[in-house]
């Protein structure tokens, strides 16, 4: 792999294009200080995958773009690229159908780098490994820099490594194993996402399986229920065409029925005419009973209440009577006691005429004595009569 030229354009000092020819043999470049020599070194570098801008001697990697000068305004974006000849074709199998590789590194202010090879665009990576594999590149202890002799025997047993592997050209390998192993482990870490994957699908395989038995078996239920359901459905028809038959018969039985009860109708209205005929004299006859029964009502009220009366008489009778039974015995017993008193005066009569007879002196006294005691008799007679008169009508009553 033999470098044959280098373009710069926009790259720090090298503002308008430049091309750097390395011709066979010892090519040196010749400047005074601060004419771009270490440039065109950084360049090489910086069109060889570098990453570093402090390598670039930059803050930043936009600081590589020309920044302008007195004269010129400053540029967005900078290239560089690299021809190689690859007559001997050793470059990797992927660019090794051109005896001529252009590497292109490009890069526009704030937007970064783009690498291009032969025109195909690729990753940063891939122009890494292809100077890797011919054991050089960016950070190749090949390309020494100012001072860098100096840091190369002050450097620690690993650099120094690392300058003995590209001697030896096995860099590109190690950088391929890195890459291999990154790799590698990329699809270790896909394969057990593959597996956690493939347990999932495993899990969902048997969920839908079930589901799929479950889904056969709902069909072939729906297929019996629908069925039974159109052999219910067949049953209750036949029943209802059944009943529906019946019920005509019915009807029609009911139909007949109808006529017969309104021809019944019929016959019981003229019926009933003849019989509202006949019941105008019964009518007028319940009038009379009614009034009748009216009347005897109002009888039966006043009989009732006369029996009231009736009764309250006898129980005053009946009390007059226990008066009248006690009058009588009183009276009896004054009866007794007139007739007694009769007896009495009779006696003393007895005794006045023969007083009078005895004594004719006391005559005038003894006759005055005699009519007073016979006006007392017959006062006491009339009483005796008057008793007896009376106890004779309360008896009787
Ligand atoms: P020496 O022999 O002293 O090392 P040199 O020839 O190697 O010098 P360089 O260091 O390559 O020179 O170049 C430095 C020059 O590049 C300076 O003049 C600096 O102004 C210029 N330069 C660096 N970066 C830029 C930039 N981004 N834009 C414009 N000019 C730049």
């Amino acid at each position: 792999m033999h470098f044959q030229r280098l373009r710069l354009s926009g790259f720090k000092s090298f503002v308008d294009p430049t091309e750097f020819r390395i011709e066979p043999g010892l090519t040196g470049i010749v400047g005074p200080n601060g004419c771009g020599k270490s440039n065109l070194l950084e360049a090489l570098r910086w069109v060889m995958g570098a990453n570093s801008a402090k390598a670039m001697r930059a803050g930043g990697m936009d600081d590589v773009i020309f920044a302008g000068s007195g004269k010129r305004p400053p540029r967005n974006h900078a290239d560089v690229t690299l021809t190689i000849d690859n007559a001997d074709r050793r470059a990797p199998a992927a660019y090794n159908d051109h005896p001529v590789l252009e590497v292109v590194r490009r890069i526009d202010k704030g937007a970064g780098s783009t690498y291009r090879i032969n025109g195909k665009e690729v990753r940063a990576r891939d122009v890494q490994l292809l100077f890797a594999d011919a054991s050089t590149g960016s950070n190749s202890p090949a390309l020494v820099r100012q001072g860098q002799i100096s840091e190369l025997i002050a450097a620690k047993p690993q650099n120094r490594r690392l300058i003995l592997e590209e001697a030896a050209g096995v860099s590109g390998l190690h950088s391929r194993r890195h890459e291999a192993e990154l790799r590698l482990r990329a699809a270790e870490a896909n394969l057990s996402r593959l597996d956690d994957v493939a347990q999932e699908l495993e899990g969902g395989l048997n969920r839908l399986r079930r589901e799929a038995r479950q889904a056969e078996r709902y069909k072939k239920l729906s297929a019996e229920i629908r069925a039974l359901q159109g052999a219910v459905l067949h049953a209750r028809w036949n029943e209802a065409r059944l009943a529906a038959e019946r019920l005509r018969e019915e009807a029609a039985q009911a139909a007949r029925a109808v006529e017969e009860t309104a021809r019944a109708a019929a016959g019981a209205t003229a019926a009933a005419a003849k019989a509202e005929e006949a019941l105008a004299p019964l009518r007028d006859a319940e009038a009379v009973a009614a009034a009748v029964l009216g009347k005897l009502a109002i009888d039966k009220d006043r009989i009732e209440r006369e029996g009231e009366a009736l009764a309250a008489e006898v129980a005053r009778r009946e009390a007059e009577i226990v008066r009248l039974d006690s009058d009588r015995a009183r009276e009896t017993q004054m009866v007794e006691d007139a007739r007694a008193a009769l007896a009495r005066l009779a006696e003393d009569l007895e005794g006045l005429e023969a007083a009078v007879a005895e004594a004719p002196e006391r005559i005038p006294e003894l006759q005055a004595a005699l009519t007073a005691a016979e006006a007392a008799r017959a006062q006491a007679d009339a009483e005796v009569e008057r008793l007896a008169a009376e106890l004779a009508a309360e008896e009787a009553r």
